[in-house]
């Protein structure tokens, strides 16, 4: 605390991302990164671009990775904005457009940040809480007389519960809320869950984001972005205009654009990612372990008479590190990115070893 603190400055809960060790050796299944490292191309197209060519400043549109992603995704490049990872896409549409005199709504279990932008951008939150059995039930973002969001923000699957929620009761949500922007966070839908990106053409209060960080295995190069109509899509534009010119470099956009183009590395690495999925959640399965049903590279999983946390801890122990979050209703949970094989191998020997001491 210093007195040459802002007053926002004082107020602030800043989020706290999962630990990046610095020791090699350990088996780190806590921040849902892929096991598998990017597509070669996309780390050729990377060394490609490191030359002189850094001297000059990247293109502040990234024209070639939007012209890229509306290709893939079949919208047109106004449709798409790209950010320094989705967590900035995220924060532009928080003061861009979930920012109103009514409440922004969203679940009791999801993704951490949501709140801390509330806070960093003095949004109203309205907290909706999850069902018994941590699924998103429609019914309760729908308005009922004068009862309406300002904004609504979830992802799909959420986070970190792992639970998809069907196109069809997404578009519910959408349809009921012509007059609230509606986020969906989709930073885990390629490991198992059919994209919102098909229902923007039919609402203009819809908007998509998506990371290069998890299934296209570029956390460290920071690129996400945002679908949706193009009027939403200026907004975005409007506040990263006023922020940063530049928040794609040049090396990240001709990353991003290779791994746009390698679709057969992409499908292939999210499949054995979903593969060793089933076989890790049998494994803790026939340990004792409850598993949530998880259509995202991680799983989350509770013991009926073990506590999460000491669990954690001796995993810890075992220089395997796992997530674990001192929250209501989840804090007997542990959150389990789905490593490579190897590593599910290692973790769930080293569980069988714990639950036997
Ligand atoms: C990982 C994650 C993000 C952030 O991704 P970055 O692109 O790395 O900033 C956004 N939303 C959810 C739900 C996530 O889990």
């Amino acid at each position: 605390m210093s007195r040459f603190w802002s007053a926002v400055v004082h107020g602030l809960t800043p989020y706290v991302p999962g630990e990046q060790p610095k020791l090699d050796n350990l088996v780190k299944l806590n921040t849902n990164e892929h096991p598998c490292g990017p597509s070669p191309k996309v780390l050729e197209a990377i060394r490609a671009a490191t030359g002189d060519g850094l001297r000059l400043y990247p293109d502040p549109n990234a024209d070639a990775l939007k012209a890229a992603l509306a290709r893939h995704h079949g919208v047109r490049p106004e449709q798409i904005f790209v950010g320094n990872g989705s967590d900035e896409v995220l924060a532009h549409a928080f003061m861009a457009l979930l920012k109103h005199e009514r409440a922004l709504w969203f679940p009791d279990i999801t993704y951490s940040f949501y709140p801390v932008y509330c806070g960093l951008y003095d949004i109203q939150p309205r907290i909706v809480p999850l069902a018994e059995d941590f699924s998103i039930r429609v019914e309760d973002y729908l308005p009922r007389g004068d009862e309406r969001a300002g904004a609504i923000i979830f992802p799909n699957p959420n986070a970190p519960t792992g639970r998809l929620l069907a196109l069809a009761e997404v578009e519910r949500i959408v349809a009921a809320n012509p007059e609230a922007v509606v986020l969906v966070d989709e930073a885990y839908v390629d490991f198992g869950g059919d994209s919102a990106i098909a229902l923007v053409d039919r609402h203009p209060n819809l908007l998509v984001t998506r990371t290069f960080s998890k299934s296209r295995a570029l956390a460290g190069l920071r690129v996400g972005y945002a679908v949706g109509d193009a009027a939403l899509i200026e907004a975005l534009e409007r506040v990263k205009n006023s922020f940063n010119s530049y928040p794609l470099d040049r090396l990240a956009i001709a990353g991003a654009v290779a791994s746009v183009e390698d679709e057969d590395y992409f499908r292939a690495s999210c499949a054995q990612v979903i593969e060793t999925r089933a076989r890790l959640v049998a494994d803790l399965q026939a340990l004792g372990f409850e598993v949530l049903p998880s259509a995202a590279n991680f799983i989350f999983a509770r013991h009926p008479t073990r506590d999460g946390a000491e669990l954690t801890a001796e995993l810890r122990r075992r220089a395997i590190i796992v997530r674990h979050f001192k929250a209501a209703r989840i804090d007997q949970f542990m959150r389990i990115t789905v490593g490579t094989d190897a590593q599910c191998a290692i973790l769930v020997a080293a569980l069988r070893e714990i639950l036997a001491g």
